[in-house]
């Protein structure tokens, strides 16, 4: 069997046994012990024991090579880009590409919301308990980006830093030229065959790693919760999908004439990624492999826009958090005024750009978003219960948007090879370099 049906295979076994185990043990937020002898062994011995181990070992070996890839593939892309006069083209029109599909994803979402108004005759206990970290201001995001110190960016995972230093050693060989110049770009290539290589070996754990990560949310997550949301839960889902399938389709289409079906087919196990770990850092050396590999965008292009776009990129954040404030206001009967919905895609455009590319993040950067319209930040205490499920499926959104961004760009470049693009016969886990 290949990688790939082997890691779908560990998905769909994980979750059917995470299932089985909830309905068994009945475990959620509020009960949090199993009440039988034989349910708590299997609580702490598989669930929290082994299921949990694998899976933290699972997603280390992945977030192990985000900084080592991203390093090392960028300052290769850099190192051949070099003088190359496209540089500055190649960024302004990825990221306003990233700017661009978040607006119109967070536009959408509240577009649906306000035509099925999830919130509409929702009378909950309003709690009050939830307390909003400190959001950062535009400017100190905007400092952050320069590193003063990269190995401290490389040790805290920042990646904006790393991005941005590794560009800079890439135009610094490339501009030193000569032999010097050249044997330091090969030793780039070099190391970049050996990470490469390193992703290969712990690739083979994936579909284990996905079952076991899946089974332990899946045994603990509450279903409860969903029921008493369903209306919120489903239209932030329905919306992702649109967004996922639908919108990413058309750009793809009309902007490269390039096959959606086939895109999205080699996606696939990317999304699995993405959904398990609810992370797209961790997913990022599997979207970068990808793309690149099996989706044939030039490495000039993706060793650049995906770790931007990880980082950058949330559409799927987006979409939550414009169907959460609809939801937050009609539940609290606050009205936006039509101003208040373009101060909404501003600011949740902005917060998709500081958003860490890590669990949950979102909800955080959604206080920003409520707070910028007036309104109640504890609002997001009533969404809590469900967000979950909807993290991993909407970090499986931000990561094919990553990918759609990328490959529009690298067609638009003439730097995407089509016929690689058409191979469905092409596999970035199996295929060595
Ligand atoms: N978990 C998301 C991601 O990594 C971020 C979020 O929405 O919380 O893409």
């Amino acid at each position: 069997m290949s990688l790939t049906n082997k890691i779908l295979l560990g998905m769909l076994l994980g979750l059917l046994l995470g299932v089985i185990f909830n309905l068994l043990l009945g475990l959620d937020e509020t009960q949090t012990t199993a009440t039988t002898v034989y349910g708590q062994w299997i609580q702490n011995v598989v669930i929290n024991g082994i299921f949990d181990a694998v899976g933290q070992v699972f997603v280390a070996s992945l977030k192990l090579l985000v900084v080592p890839l991203v390093f090392v593939s960028l300052v290769c892309g850099a190192a051949s880009l070099g003088g190359h006069n496209r540089m500055g083209a190649l960024a302004t029109k990825t990221v306003a590409l990233y700017l661009l599909t978040t607006a119109i994803a967070i536009s959408l979402a509240m577009g649906v919301a306000i035509f099925i108004q999830p919130g509409a005759g929702v009378d909950m206990a309003v709690s009050s308990t939830y307390a909003a970290p400190p959001a950062p201001s535009i400017k100190e995001t905007f400092i952050n980006i320069f590193p003063s110190n990269p190995v401290q960016a490389m040790a805290e995972g920042n990646m904006l830093q790393v991005i941005v230093f590794s560009i800079l050693l890439g135009i610094a060989i490339s501009r030193t030229g000569g032999e010097v110049g050249s044997s330091m770009k090969t030793l780039f290539e070099h190391l970049n065959e050996v990470v490469l290589k390193m992703m290969m070996l712990l690739m083979q754990l994936a579909p284990y790693g996905v079952f076991c990560l899946l089974a332990k949310l899946f045994a603990t997550i509450g279903f409860a919760a969903i029921a008493d949301l369903a209306k919120y839960f489903f239209t932030v889902l329905f919306v992702l999908l649109l967004h996922g399938l639908v919108v990413y389709g058309s750009l793809l289409k009309i902007l490269t004439g390039l096959n959606p079906i086939i895109f999205f087919r080699k996606m696939w196990k990317v999304a699995v990624f993405g959904f398990s770990t609810a992370s797209s850092n961790a997913t990022l050396p599997v979207t970068m492999r990808t793309v690149e590999h099996d989706l044939g965008v030039d490495n000039k292009v993706a060793s650049f826009s995906v770790p931007l776009g990880a980082t950058i990129n949330m559409d799927g954040t987006a979409i939550m958090q414009g169907v959460a404030t609809i939801f937050i206001a009609q539940v609290y009967n606050i009205d936006i005024p039509a101003s208040g919905y373009l101060m909404v895609i501003l600011t949740a455009t902005l917060a998709s750009i500081g958003t860490a590319g890590v669990p949950s993040v979102g909800l955080v950067m959604l206080a920003m978003v409520l707070q910028s319209v007036g309104l109640p930040v504890e609002g997001i205490a009533l969404i809590i219960g469900v967000d979950r499920l909807l993290d991993m499926v909407r970090t499986a959104v931000n990561i094919t948007g990553d990918a759609t961004v990328s490959t529009i760009v690298a067609k638009s470049e003439n730097m995407l090879d089509k016929s690689r693009f058409d191979d469905m016969s092409l596999n970035a886990e199996v295929d060595p370099v």
